[in-house]
């Protein structure tokens, strides 16, 4: 694909007639642009690759071009990128996915877009992405381009049952053989053997990246300081269950029974944890806690002891070191004036158990997030006087009306793989912007439950599902709650918590509230504070921050990425993202492991 094209011509072709447009007709247009683009990058023109952009258009990279997680927007930027990194120009063989039909669909302007997934190859593997073109003018531009690697060449994710049955597997003997359970034990204690990857935190995000290292062929251990596997959903207030559907929150290499429900109670997912690392011989000590770590820069190598259940001590010398922690494993705790002085129970959220024993109390629920609905919810289910106290706007949706929008792409005859690269082409700067046009669509479906909670004062904004990736939480999935909340079955008050009073909460205005349980569901503090506790300050003042928009590189700050400090990754975010984003930092660790990659 070296033609020079004639671009214009193609876009006035189709110009007039995209509606009866046959899917040929798109991919003619789709794979004469696909080979501008690869001449351009050949010839080493910054201005010539740009020029196939329209002014505002996006390239997300992932790992082919740049060797990191990048987005760059506008022309220009493009342009610097070219310039910036030069191995990235020797991607080739563009060409269209063979088993996807090109598609319209729409851009942030309304515009029609022609759209479908490509394959190419980059020195280090076979990538695969998404370009959506618009009719700019009579010609035909990228308003967004997605490269992403998909392995590593000579490196391939070995998956067993790719066997042939005609090899032999019946009848084997083995003098002196360890039985099959007590090597995986064995195997697991890493006494005498090269660790090259620590992960702490046996979530979702620890073992997804330990899953997929370990079908590249790096090795990794996972530790938690709980004892059990899945502790870190189990200990979640109990009417909790996931706000995404079945098919996205699949993990990689294991998917959900036929018989999983569309939403999981969080209970089902904690078990279906403690059975993916099982299933997959993830190696991973419970009760282990980091108690000393120290890299060192020349070696490239930490130094971590571990202190494990039991009081054993071990050290290890891994070279890469991820977190894991939780994007949701420090409460935010607000210092509230006079908590000695109240004579009632308070929680935060995180650890509050919800359930029957709060039966008949008089609860104020400090938030009015996910969390803070959820525990609203359980506690009138389970009869207490419950009050939510709102002190900041909210981006409410149905799950009926919203969930399928936001998780369109993710159905029973979807793939998975296909599905997260659509989703990943959309970079995330341009999620956000346009999130605000996705929340006033999904508000018109909404229109009775939003006038609702408006007629009981309940304070709504626009932001749509960006606020989770700006804010990281401000928004509630309806679940039943805001229903309770317009019936007045659960009382709406606005205001900020001051302090506690001994019968209750005091807000700013002075207003009293009595009771005689409170919680607090405030939020979380960043994974940085984590890494503080850990690691110490001189590490985390160097780490850049987690979560937010990084700006510089047009991505979710440092997640999946470089953390600031050399040999510390970080990795999270919800089941789909920890799916989705394991895969590049398995691949960007593995590269960096065998000496493949630049950076
Ligand atoms: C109330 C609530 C509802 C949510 N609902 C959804 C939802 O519907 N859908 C969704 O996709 N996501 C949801 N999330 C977000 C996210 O998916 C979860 O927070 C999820 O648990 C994150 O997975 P993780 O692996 O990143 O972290 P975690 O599950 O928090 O796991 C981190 C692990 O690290 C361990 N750990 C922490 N510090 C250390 C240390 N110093 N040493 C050793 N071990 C340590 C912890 O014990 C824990 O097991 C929700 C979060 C909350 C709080």
């Amino acid at each position: 694909m070296t033609t020079e094209l004639d671009l214009s011509q193609t876009a006035s072709d189709l110009a007039d007639d995209l509606s009866v447009a046959t899917s040929e007709d798109l991919s003619i247009v789709l794979g004469r642009w696909l080979g501008s683009f690869e001449s351009a990058l050949a010839s080493a023109s910054p201005e010539a690759v740009a020029e196939l952009f329209v002014e505002n258009g996006w390239w997300r990279d992932l790992l082919a071009f740049t060797w990191d997680l990048r987005s760059f927007s506008g022309r220009s930027a493009i342009a610097d990128a070219v310039v910036r990194w030069p191995e990235g120009r020797k991607l080739t063989s563009f060409r269209l996915a063979p088993d996807i039909v090109p598609q319209l669909g729409q851009s942030e302007s309304g515009a029609v877009t022609v759209e479908s997934m490509i394959g190419f190859e980059s020195p280090a593997g076979p990538g695969r992405g998404v370009v959506r073109l618009v009719n700019d003018g009579g010609v035909w531009r990228s308003w967004t381009l997605l490269t992403a690697l998909q392995e590593l060449n000579g490196h391939e994710e070995s998956l067993t049952n790719w066997r042939s049955l005609a090899e032999p597997h019946y009848t084997n003997v083995e003098v002196g053989r360890v039985p099959w359970a007590a090597n995986r034990a064995s195997h697991a204690e890493f006494v005498d053997t090269d660790l090259p990857v620590l992960i702490v935190g046996a979530g979702q995000a620890g073992l997804t990246l330990s899953a997929r290292l370990q079908r590249l062929g790096v090795r990794s251990l996972v530790i938690d300081r709980t004892d059990r596997l899945g502790n870190s959903w189990r200990n979640r207030y109990s009417n909790l269950q996931l706000h995404d559907t079945y098919w996205n929150n699949q993990l990689p290499y294991m998917p959900f029974p036929d018989t999983w429900p569309i939403l999981s109670p969080k209970d089902k997912i904690a078990d279906w944890l403690e059975s993916y690392a099982n299933h997959l011989d993830i190696p991973v000590w419970l009760g282990s806690e980091i108690t000393a770590a120290s890299y060192d820069p020349v070696g490239k190598e930490w130094t971590v002891q571990i202190t494990r259940k039991g009081g054993d001590t071990r050290t290890l010398r891994p070279r890469y070191l991820v977190m894991a922690t939780g994007m949701q494993n420090s409460p935010a705790i607000p210092d509230l004036a006079g908590r000695d002085d109240f004579g009632g129970e308070v929680y935060h959220s995180a650890t509050f158990p919800g359930g029957p024993r709060f039966a008949g109390r008089t609860a104020v629920v400090v938030g009015s997030g996910n969390s803070a609905h959820d525990v609203a919810q359980d506690l009138y289910e389970q009869g207490a006087d419950t009050t939510m106290i709102q002190r900041s706007s909210t981006w409410v949706m149905s799950t009926s009306e919203g969930l399928p929008l936001l998780n369109a792409g993710y159905g029973p005859d979807d793939s998975v793989e296909d599905a997260d690269l659509w989703g990943a082409s959309i970079p995330f700067p341009l999620s956000v912007r346009m999130s605000p046009g996705l929340a006033a669509h999904i508000a018109t479906l909404d229109k009775e439950l939003l006038d609702g909670l408006r007629s009981i004062g309940f304070r709504l904004n626009d932001e749509g599902p960006g606020r989770g990736v700006t804010k990281a939480g401000g928004f509630y999935f309806d679940q039943g709650a805001s229903q309770l909340l317009i019936e007045k079955k659960v009382a709406l008050v606005a205001g900020d918590v001051v302090g506690f009073t001994q019968n209750g909460v005091v807000l700013r205005d002075g207003t009293e509230l009595a009771a005689d349980l409170v919680v607090l569901a405030t939020g979380y503090l960043n994974m940085r504070e984590g890494i503080r506790e850990l690691l110490g300050d001189e590490v985390a003042d160097r780490c850049k921050p987690i979560w937010g928009l990084d700006e510089e590189r047009g991505e979710i700050g440092s997640l999946w990425s470089d953390s600031g400090y050399p040999g510390l990754w970080t990795h999270g975010g919800n089941m789909a993202m920890s799916r989705t984003y394991s895969k590049y930092l398995a691949l960007r660790l593995a590269a960096e492991e065998f000496g493949l990659s630049s950076s």
